[in-house]
């Protein structure tokens, strides 16, 4: 459903994506991960339209989308590091993001601001939320408006273990529903539960993408981390 074909981008002479082409399902969690400055969140901004690509193309249900901005509706995105104006309070950035949404969407989903107890925080200001409050706003705002593709940036980071341990549910429910949800992390442990696929990114070129279980049966090792660790040592970087 969502694609990415020889997807390049350089910042200067620095060439952070090279030839970048996956092609991803519904259903699948898919976990990106790769070394700080493999190139995680640059592809990811490129599949949102956030980095415009040197070259490749970008498809989501078969429709090239690059350069367009409509197909957004179709994805919940939250950032690494998610940044808000300080004075606006929780309630009322809630209240604003859906009045501009509104008449686009088919419904909202409010599970996790609910499992966050978010609605009790309704009234503090961006400005004096911590940094793991700041992150389950991000959250909440990438799920809320029930969205096929949920692409995370390092959502765990930051949050306690219960936050994360709730967003983790949150995953597998929307999987559950045929969802396609995309996210990095550099801590593999984290993840371990939630992924169907995994794919690594070394110095923006894409090392291996595979299932889970074919990593599991390739290694014989059970544990992802394990896993992968014993598939690097396989594909060494250039
Ligand atoms: P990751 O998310 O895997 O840690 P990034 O995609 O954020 O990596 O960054 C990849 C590389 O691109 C890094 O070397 C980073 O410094 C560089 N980079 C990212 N964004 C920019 C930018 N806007 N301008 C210049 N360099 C950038
Ligand atoms: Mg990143």
């Amino acid at each position: 459903m969502l694609e990415s074909i020889q997807l390049s981008k350089s910042f200067g002479k620095l060439k952070v994506l090279k030839d970048m082409s996956v092609q991803m399902r519904a259903g699948q969690t898919i976990s990106l991960i790769g070394p700080n400055g493999s190139g995680k969140t640059t592809f990811i901004k490129c599949l949102l339209g956030l980095v415009i690509p040197d070259s490749g193309s970008i498809n989501l249900y078969g429709n090239n989308v690059l350069g367009g901005w409509d197909y957004r509706r179709y994805i919940g995105y939250m950032p690494q590091i998610g940044r808000y104006p300080d004075n606006i309070r929780i309630g009322q950035l809630f209240d604003m993001v859906q009045e501009i949404r509104r008449g686009t969407y088919q419904r909202t989903d409010d599970d996790l601001l609910r499992a966050f107890d978010l609605p009790k925080l309704a009234h503090k200001t961006m400005r004096t939320l911590s940094g793991g409050t700041r992150q389950k706003v991000s959250a909440c705002l990438a799920f809320l408006f029930d969205p096929d593709v949920l692409i995370l940036d390092e959502p765990t980071a930051g949050l306690d273990p219960v936050a994360s341990e709730i967003l983790k549910e949150k995953v597998l429910a929307e999987k559950a529903k045929g969802k396609l949800t995309l996210l990095t992390s550099h801590i593999l442990s984290d993840l371990d539960e939630l992924t169907t696929d995994v794919m690594y990114l070394m110095d923006g070129q894409l090392q291996f993408y595979q299932s889970i279980q074919a990593l599991k049966e390739q290694t014989g090792e059970e544990k992802l981390h394990r896993a992968i660790a014993n598939v690097m040592k396989q594909h060494p970087a250039a």
